[in-house]
């Protein structure tokens, strides 16, 4: 199985950050503290302008 690492975009800001794809905690934006993705027990859900593999 590979990990694979998302790029997700802030809805808010427009900040786009790398975040791994099962990441099992909330990932945040860095710049505005928006939520991105939550962790839903297998994959991260994403809640931004969705996310592009890496
Ligand atoms: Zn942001």
């Amino acid at each position: 199985m590979v990990s694979k690492f998302l790029r997700v975009k802030c809805s808010k800001c427009k900040n786009e950050q790398v975040m791994f794809e099962k990441s099992a905690s909330t990932v945040k934006c860095l710049v505005c503290g928006e939520v991105l993705a939550r962790p839903t027990g297998g994959k991260a859900f994403m809640t931004g302008e969705g996310a592009t593999e890496v």
